[in-house]
């Protein structure tokens, strides 16, 4: 599933390539994804636009046209954008195609279907169901003063927090188990029983790994010219992620393995408290 890193080096691509063109066609499948594909309100919307911005909020992403709506964009479990040539053939579960002026073409290739693409209207991305919900931008760099605030309170344990969308937007299962064991926080740690400081490191670590992947996605943008015009998906380097069984690399206790919020946890039970 494409993460936070993976999604803003997306954005970075999206921004260098795509931001100045023209959509001069538009093509695709009106298909059932998270919300319904509308290739005809799609067309209606971009045709003829200039694209001139690329946003990220959470893991959406936002292209700005000039007429000030937006191209809401979510690649959900298994999306992919490329950017090709039109004699490359389009692989399958590609929905929908942006050509530009350049001749190149922006697809969205999502074969689980819980991605999304979808036009937001002038003003409509204020009132729009999934991005109002957002909480904070985890880059945001009052995010980690804020947490006290926004956890402090609350009794669930801190993993299924950073998970909450509503509280802080875009963290997902790696980088929330990363970041609570750089802070050297157990996951299940309640948060009303966590010290406020404790707290705002775990802010800090949060920015910290992020930045980290997406300093490595960087990469991938510099070597973006490969064949299939693929970009955005890179390997990073995790400490306790997929690590279970292995010594840990702070103490050298073996990485446990639990389960919170119905979801994996990778921990060590002997630095993290
Ligand atoms: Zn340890």
């Amino acid at each position: 599933m494409p993460e936070l890193p993976e999604v803003e080096t997306v954005r970075r691509v999206l921004e260098r390539h795509v931001v100045g063109r023209t959509v001069r066609e538009i093509e695709g499948r009106s298909v059932q994804m998270r919300r319904p594909l509308d290739i005809t309100a799609l067309q209606l919307a971009l045709s003829g636009t200039t694209i001139v911005g690329a946003r990220r909020r959470g893991k959406f992403l936002l292209l700005d046209a000039d007429t000030s709506g937006s191209l809401l964009l979510h690649l959900g479990m298994s999306g992919r954008l490329l950017l090709q040539t039109p004699a490359e053939p389009a692989l399958p579960h590609t929905h929908l195609s942006l050509r530009f002026d350049d001749g190149r073409e922006l697809r969205l290739v999502d074969p689980r279907r819980f991605g999304l693409a979808c036009w937001l209207a002038p003003g409509a991305e204020a009132t729009d169901d999934s991005l109002a919900a957002l909480g904070m931008e985890p880059l945001d760099p009052r995010m980690p003063d804020q947490l006290p605030r926004l956890f402090g309170h609350r009794r669930s344990p801190l993993k299924v927090l950073l998970l909450d969308q509503r509280l802080v937007a875009g963290i997902g299962n790696i980088y929330a188990v990363e970041a609570l064991w750089r802070a050297g926080i157990r996951p299940s740690r309640r948060a009303h029983r966590t010290a406020a400081r404790r707290l705002e490191r775990l802010g800090r670590e949060v920015q910290t790994v992020l930045t980290e992947a997406i300093e490595q996605g960087g990469t991938t943008i510099r070597d973006f010219a490969t064949p299939a015009g693929d970009f955005g998906y890179f390997a990073v380097r995790l400490a306790v992620y997929g690590h279970a069984g292995d010594p840990c690399p702070r103490c050298g206790a073996p990485i446990g393995d639990s389960r919170l919020g119905g979801r994996s946890t990778a921990w060590c039970p002997s630095c993290q408290r």
